[in-house]
């Protein structure tokens, strides 16, 4: 066939795994495998500003789009570049405002309909114009496969495998997930009308669990999210604990890397998941979100969940069920956390700082920084919550005084003394009230004060 343009590299039946990719000649360590542009990508809404919107270089002092002041580009060539996709967004957010908000795969999921459309229509013309088969374009591969699917022309991203070969796994998915999809489609009617001829429901649902099981996140050097992207060939890559390679971004191109070397007919493996975290909370990620477990060697051996798992050395050794209820009790933490950051967020879009609802979590978020030895975090947070605690509180109150209390200690810790002495003085104030000049805490914390 035509397929398998990749030097080195070739599409083929997994075992167990449907379709994958193997080598078919030696890579070292640090060797490139291939690289590919995205079919569809999307910038982040938080990342606005930070980074152009359509080659994703970050930079200060980006150019703002006049019309909606809210995508950002390195000069008039990126803008011009991105326009096919920003004009599906640009007059639709200042229509709605505040109100504008599409998930990052919605909004993804419109570039790919969009890209579409211009594909075919690219395709009507030139079949109009030449009644040939080639054709030559900047973003194109000159691959076109006769008799295939319509004649559908490859883009540089599909060299193995169109978009629409993706694996959905729509039949898998619960009903809690198609709900989630389905407010996703109702979102991508309400916020794309005009640009976009949409699918049928049925098409639709299947390309948002295409996209939810081989989309790939971009992100930076911190591994901070800063955008959304389909890669059809580095999608046919397979997972395993175990990966062969690695796949990094420049810009918005995905490049494949060898952290293993390789040999010819070795699969190449990525890992979809963090691989912190021991077997069975690996494979129940794999299943929740790829349908999927792993048979790779560290899921068979699970060599190094011991140390994972690591148990407090004990004169006693702890049973086997305790331990089983500690993990998922940590478990439910971690969801917890997880659900405390996004609730902030969501809090903060709406909440001042100084909102009671922000104090609360901020007092909790110090209370952890507390727990962590994290004095700089603490001090972040306690700095916050005074002044709004001081003012919303009556003007006595032991919530008051105990945090003034709590600031001045972590301050003369971290030997600010003078703003720390200050902060005692506060709870003193206070406390002289509340608790009587003759209290044993007073005369302590006039010893506290006096020392410094
Ligand atoms: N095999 C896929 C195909 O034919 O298109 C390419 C990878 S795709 C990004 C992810 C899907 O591949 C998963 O949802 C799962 O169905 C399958 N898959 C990936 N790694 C696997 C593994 N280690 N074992 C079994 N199935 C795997």
């Amino acid at each position: 066939a035509m397929t398998g343009l990749i030097e080195g590299i070739e599409k083929f039946d997994s075992p167990g795994k449907g379709r994958g990719l193997r080598v078919t000649k030696a890579f070292k360590v640090g060797e490139l495998l291939f690289s590919s542009p995205p079919y569809s990508y999307v910038l982040s809404v938080e990342e606005r500003g930070n980074y152009c919107e359509f080659c994703f270089t970050r930079k200060e002092g980006l150019a703002r789009c006049g019309k909606c002041k809210k995508a950002f580009y390195c000069n008039a060539k990126c803008q011009k570049g991105d326009w096919a996709m920003h004009k599906l967004e640009c007059s639709a957010m200042n229509a709605f405002g505040e109100n504008w908000c599409p998930s990052d795969t919605t909004r993804l999921v419109a570039r790919i309909l969009a890209k579409k459309v211009g594909l075919n229509m690219k395709k009507k013309v030139f079949l109009n114009c030449f009644n040939q088969v080639l054709f030559f374009n900047n973003n194109m591969s000159n691959v076109l496969i006769p008799n295939q699917k319509m004649m559908k022309e490859r883009c540089v991203s599909e060299k193995m495998l169109l978009i629409e070969e993706l694996q959905s796994h729509l039949e898998d998915e619960d009903n809690e997930k198609r709900e989630r999809t389905d407010t996703d489609i109702a979102a991508l009617h309400r916020f794309y009308p005009k640009h976009l001829e949409l699918p049928d429901h049925k098409d639709l649902l299947t390309l948002y669990s295409q996209v939810a099981c081989n989309g790939f996140t971009i992100e930076d050097d911190e591994l901070s999210h800063i955008g959304t992207a389909v890669y059809p060939d580095v999608a046919l890559i397979n997972h395993s604990c175990l990966p062969s390679v690695i796949v990094t971004y420049n810009g918005t191109s995905a490049e494949v890397r060898a952290v293993q070397d390789m040999k010819p007919g070795d699969e190449v493996l990525i890992s979809y998941i963090d691989l912190l975290y021991p077997t069975d909370d690996r494979n129940n990620r794999l299943r929740e979100c790829y349908y999927f477990t792993c048979d790779c060697l560290e899921c068979k051996t699970k060599s190094k969940d011991k140390a994972k798992l690591k148990i407090r050395k004990q004169s006693d050794p702890v049973e086997p069920h305790v331990v089983d209820n500690m993990i998922r009790y940590a478990r439910n933490t971690v969801r917890e956390f997880r659900a405390l950051k996004h609730s902030l967020e969501k809090m903060g879009a709406v909440f001042d700082d100084s909102n009671v609802y922000m104090l609360h979590m901020m007092y909790q978020a110090m209370g952890v920084c507390i727990y962590m030895q994290d004095a700089d975090g603490a001090i972040r947070y306690g700095e916050k919550i005074l002044k709004p605690y001081s003012k919303l509180y009556p003007p006595y109150s032991l919530n008051v005084s105990s945090m003034y209390l709590k600031m001045g200690r972590i301050y003369i810790n971290m030997d600010r003394n003078s703003e720390g002495t200050s902060a005692l003085k506060k709870a003193m104030a206070i406390m002289e009230v509340a608790h009587g000049k003759n209290h044993p805490f007073l005369k302590d914390l006039r010893k506290e004060i006096g020392q410094k």
